[in-house]
């Protein structure tokens, strides 16, 4: 990739080795269990963030709408963040497929849900309401701006929720990016989780899919839901094969994302006229103020017109950026940015 696509970590495309690797892949027909290649990328990543069973999603989004169709019947209502993916970014699915009503507490700038928010959120048992069944918190988080959660504020709310009888999932997107900033096994971030979706395409490469863990009965409920929302897929091991190689190398290395974003955010932080709003995992914010002089609509068209480098705007709010680096952005594209960013901005 010639051009340099900060947009999203989604823009990041398979490497060389995976596309090899689809190519040769063992392949079956999954809806009968019978793709070897599904089967060990779903027993791996079970084993990887310490459940049960997993099963092989299409997308993320397909990931959190199984596992809320799994855990709740219509008429439940779950607690989750107020600026979350499940509950911004995802249609609404659970209330427009599944009956399932969003109760939102605030995000706080930490990207946790307060303890005390979420207890007040819980539904009495009263005839009127509907039955609170569910919590679900999102790491790394996204609107947070990419910030990790640690496995103690996990544990808090996993006692949280069985203190109170209610199952709980983590969107885990972003799970193997949260791992690496603390530097511990992605399954200490998912313990005393029901559920976990992480995602094999983003950061990871993989061209498709995403994965939900959780304990085999709860998997069995998940594999209905799948099918019922036409995600089963036939030969799908020319996809895990990917993910496999996403899963179990891909993931090792994110730490040098993190440490780009970084590097990124120390660069561009020294032009005037630019602010950098926050850095977290591979996740870089920044805004112009109006002694850029500089229009942002008109930096992001030279930017890519000229450097073929694509950055995206952010939040509405005129001269907000977000960048987030992944696999196909090295040093000399970091350098590069910032010396063609600072050089548009002087
Ligand atoms: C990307 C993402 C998802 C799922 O997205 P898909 O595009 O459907 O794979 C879910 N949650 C978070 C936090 C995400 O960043």
């Amino acid at each position: 990739m010639n051009t340099i696509d900060l947009r999203s970590d989604t823009v990041s495309h398979p490497t060389p080795a995976m596309r090899e690797a689809m190519a040769k892949a063992a392949v079956g027909d999954d809806v009968y269990h019978d793709d070897p290649t599904v089967n060990q990328l779903e027993a791996d990543a079970a084993e990887l963030l310490g459940k049960e069973a997993a099963v092989f999603v299409s997308s993320g989004t397909q990931g959190n709408l199984c596992a809320l169709l799994a855990h709740c019947g219509r008429g439940e209502s779950i607690l989750i963040g107020d600026t979350s993916h499940i509950f911004r970014y995802e249609q609404g699915g659970m209330a427009q497929l599944g009956g399932i009503l969003p109760h939102t507490v605030p995000v706080q700038t930490n990207g946790t849900l307060c303890l005390d928010d979420l207890q007040a959120a819980i539904n009495p048992d009263d005839e009127h309401m509907p039955i609170t069944s569910l919590v679900a918190i999102e790491n790394t988080h996204n609107a947070a701006g990419g910030l990790p959660l640690s496995a103690e504020y996990s544990a808090q709310v996993a006692d949280f929720a069985r203190c109170n009888g209610l199952r709980f999932h983590i969107d885990g997107a972003r799970i193997f990016n949260a791992a690496a900033a603390f530097d511990v096994e992605a399954k200490s971030l998912a313990e005393g989780a029901d559920s976990l979706t992480f995602c094999l395409s983003k950061g990871l490469c993989a061209p498709v899919g995403s994965v939900l863990v959780g304990d085999a009965a709860f998997i069995r409920r998940a594999r209905r839901a799948r099918k019922v929302l036409g995600g089963s897929m036939r030969q799908a091991g020319i996809l895990a094969a990917a993910g496999l190689i996403a899963m179990h190398e891909m993931r090792l290395r994110l730490r040098d994302d993190h440490d780009n974003a970084q590097l990124l955010a120390e660069g561009l932080s020294e032009i005037p006229g630019l602010c950098v709003m926050s850095q977290n995992t591979n996740f870089v914010y920044f805004s112009l103020d109006d002694s850029a002089g500089v229009n942002p609509i008109e930096l992001a068209k030279t930017l890519r017109d000229d450097h073929q480098i694509l950055i995206s705007p952010y939040g509405g709010e005129q001269g907000q950026f977000r960048l987030r680096t992944h696999y196909w952005i090295d040093r000399a594209a970091i350098d590069k940015v910032v010396r063609v960013v600072g050089a548009l901005l002087s």
